[in-house]
């Protein structure tokens, strides 16, 4: 019986492993709790240790895990910002879910940026007062406006696709750009001096962390539409505070955050918010917050629980590891690791 130990748990995730799970063949026990420093000891006992992308899995935590005989630690997620992959090393396997529903992603990108142009938000509310008058809820026409999309992997072709339906010109910016014939890939630097709208879908490394900071913002059009539903690091979010303010920036789509950590996912509607950047981003009534939920889908959400079971399942069969990551391969090169042939990475 292979045991895993589920952390952050939510109703929906339990709903969806529950309906996949072979009892005969696994046993889960959820913790409501993020995987911490001071609970990870909580994994004695177990094989597998089940994360998602608020919990800590930093060198000190990955050392307990593995003292406590963690053989592997499945993400039930795309993006592997919080794993420490040198920590974990040829101790602890690493699998992900790499694809789930991109197009959940890149469609909630669209809902943010839609529902702040149209301002539905605001006229749900002004209607339900049986306030019809339309004044300050003038949008502007997609059709014809450019759209510059930051790293076209997945979610970000899926969102080109989106914006041509609406008659947009696409332009991007990637390391690794492709062949697509509506994409017109252009320097970081043009990408924001061309744009109306600019969405973020690369992922947070070292080398992307607050691409989008106080001189990306000063180079960008006036009143230019940012929607970031990829990691909050790649935001400066004081920088983008400055730009809301100086009317440089004209609207913000954020289904992340930077300090998101502590807040996201959790109700707090009885709590005092001491994050102050966060409140002044709340702030703004032409900003739109949503808290991590681009991924919230019921497809998703079924393909996360199915991906992360199979990765488990392969490990414990001693097949190879499709999905597997790790310290080698999460940096380029890939000198040291197997995976390319077919093998565990380690
Ligand atoms: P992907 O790996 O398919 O695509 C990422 C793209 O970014 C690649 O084309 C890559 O070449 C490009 N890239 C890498 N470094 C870059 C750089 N420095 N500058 C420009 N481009 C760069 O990933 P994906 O599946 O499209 O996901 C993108 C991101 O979306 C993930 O990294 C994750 O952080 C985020 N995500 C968010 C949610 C959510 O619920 N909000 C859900 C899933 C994924």
């Amino acid at each position: 019986m292979i045991k895993i130990a589920f952390f952050d748990t939510k109703p929906y995730d339990q709903q969806s492993f529950d309906s996949l799970l072979d009892s005969n063949e696994m046993k889960i026990k959820y913790f409501s709790y993020k995987l911490d420093e001071d609970n990870a000891s909580v994994a004695k006992g177990y094989d597998v240790v089940c994360a998602f992308v608020n919990d800590n899995l930093q060198e000190n935590v990955i050392n307990i895990l593995a003292d406590e005989g963690i053989k592997i630690i499945a993400m039930r997620c795309a993006g592997y910002n919080n794993v420490d992959f040198k920590a974990a090393y040829k101790k602890i396997h690493v699998v992900r879910v790499p694809a789930y529903s991109p197009y959940a992603v890149a469609e909630h990108a669209f809902t943010l940026l839609t529902t702040l142009n149209r301002k539905t938000h605001k006229a749900y509310n002004r209607t339900r007062e049986n306030n019809f008058n339309l004044n300050g809820l003038t949008g502007f026409d997609l059709h014809g406006k450019t759209i510059g999309i930051i790293g076209t992997g997945r979610i970000g072709c899926i969102l080109a696709k989106i914006a041509l339906g609406y008659g947009m010109n696409i332009i991007a910016y990637d390391n690794y750009p492709k062949e697509i014939e509506y994409i017109k890939y252009v320097t970081f630097d043009e990408l924001l001096s061309q744009s109306d709208i600019i969405s973020l879908h690369c992922p947070l490394t070292s080398e992307t962390h607050h691409i989008i900071n106080k001189k990306a913002i000063a180079k960008m059009k006036d009143s230019v539409a940012i929607i970031n539903t990829s990691r909050g690091g790649l935001i400066d979010a004081q920088a983008l505070i400055d730009g809301l303010k100086s009317r440089k920036i004209g609207l913000a789509g954020l289904d992340v955050y930077e300090e998101e950590a502590n807040y996201f996912f959790e109700d707090l509607s009885n709590e005092v918010l001491e994050d102050d950047i966060l409140a002044r981003l709340l702030s703004f009534n032409n900003v739109l917050i949503t808290s991590h939920q681009a991924f919230l889908t019921k497809e998703a959400l079924s393909n996360i629980a199915k991906t992360t079971l199979k990765n488990i399942q392969d490990f414990f069969s001693e097949g190879p590891l499709e999905n597997e990551i790790c310290y080698q391969c999460a940096k380029k090169g890939k000198k040291e690791c197997n995976h390319d042939l077919n093998k565990r990475c380690f």
